[in-house]
């Protein structure tokens, strides 16, 4: 179907999107985005159906052509969450010039959503009536998709592929693997006592986090990518105080999800002989995200979109990127993943986000012409 694309109409809706305080833990603006972004769906031919997966959660929204579709030829993956506490619009609203469009969530990822919906209806009416597509929007991405993740894995294994419309990099390239990652928070135990009269009573446990923090740094492996940071300790009450408690939150990155259980079993395997003598150590992992590795078949499909970047004469090349998205989960159960088709910024997570205006437009093509190969 052919429609005008105005860039002025499709700021206006992405400023409906936008100026709403959405956080991961706001979910009444998560619902307020739902509720712009349902009957927009909905007028373009898709059924919606709406998920409260949490009682702490915003919805999710599951958008099909084919209601009856027990599988999907492509799945399309978005998050209606930012990371911006309440009160984020009132001090930036969506803002634009003539190069870009700021405010919270503009490129992570509202735009991205809104570029799929344009993509849906230029889509030819052959190709529509012909595939089946699932379009997933999540409302919980930010906080590691805690309770979105068996939902996104349920749909990813009923679909042939996924495109994340996550943003491109603002270089204009486009994701083909994204490392794994978990946190883990570490506690440590020791026994108190007087610095000054009684030493050698106590037990430091900002001792045993020494020793763990410096052990961890060797278990760092620059060249697999497996990488650790210590990035938080705290611990200790008073100067003169032999401390009983510390913990650490460390960062786990990965390629290769085995080499994460390794470490993970490394951890565990350590706590049992601390090594400060009369210390225990706690070992608690409080998220994973399995890293995306293209198979063969994402391979196909990544020969696929470069044909169709290349016809556009997009400037872009694929990139491996550091950190996650929902593309972790659906591409772990074995679904061929491809991420980036939301349109060129950068500064996210940040008051510095950005979107690049003459972006838009080639990149919905791009997923329009994508889509239309599939
Ligand atoms: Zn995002």
């Amino acid at each position: 179907m052919t429609i005008n694309f105005e860039t002025s109409t499709y700021i206006e809706q992405l400023k409906k999107l936008v100026n709403v305080d959405c956080g991961s833990h706001t979910p009444a603006g998560i619902a307020k985005v739902a509720d712009v972004l349902a009957p927009m769906f909905e007028q373009i031919g898709f059924s919606v159906t709406r998920h409260q997966l949490h009682a702490d959660a915003g919805p999710c929204l599951e958008i099909t052509n084919k209601p009856d579709a027990t599988h999907f030829d492509v799945m399309l993956c978005g998050h209606m969450d930012t990371v911006f506490p309440e009160g984020t619009v009132a001090q930036r609203p969506l803002t634009f010039d003539e190069e870009k469009i700021y405010g919270p969530g503009v490129t992570d990822m509202k735009s991205g959503i809104l570029s799929a919906w344009y993509a849906l209806q230029m889509l030819s009416a052959e190709q529509r009536q012909k595939l089946s597509i699932v379009i997933a929007l999540n409302c919980d991405e930010e906080i590691g998709s805690c309770y979105s993740r068996e939902w996104i894995e349920a749909l990813a294994r009923k679909s042939d592929k996924v495109l994340v419309c996550e943003a491109a990099r603002a270089t204009g390239n486009l994701i083909r693997s994204r490392k794994g990652n978990a946190k883990y928070e570490l506690t440590f135990k020791g026994v108190a006592s007087h610095a000054g009269s009684a030493l050698e009573d106590g037990v430091s446990a900002i001792y045993e986090l020494s020793h763990w923090s410096l052990a961890i740094k060797d278990l760092v492996n620059l060249e697999t990518g497996t990488t650790m940071n210590v990035g938080i300790i705290e611990g200790g009450v008073a100067v003169n105080v032999v401390p009983d408690f510390a913990k650490a939150t460390v960062d786990l990155r990965f390629w290769n999800t085995d080499e994460a259980e390794i470490i993970d079993n490394t951890l565990r395997t350590m706590a049992k002989t601390p090594f400060e003598a009369g210390a225990s150590v706690e070992v608690n992992r409080l998220a994973f995200k399995p890293s995306m590795v293209p198979t063969d078949a994402t391979e196909e499909m990544i020969a696929l979109v470069s044909e169709e970047a290349d016809k556009l004469g997009l400037t872009y090349a694929w990139e491996n990127a550091g950190g996650g998205s929902d593309g972790n989960f659906t591409a772990n159960v074995g679904t061929p993943t491809l991420d980036g088709f939301g349109p060129m910024g950068a500064g996210l997570h940040s008051g510095k986000e950005y979107l690049i205006i003459n972006s838009i437009k080639p990149r919905i093509d791009l997923l329009v012409n994508v889509l239309e190969r599939f």
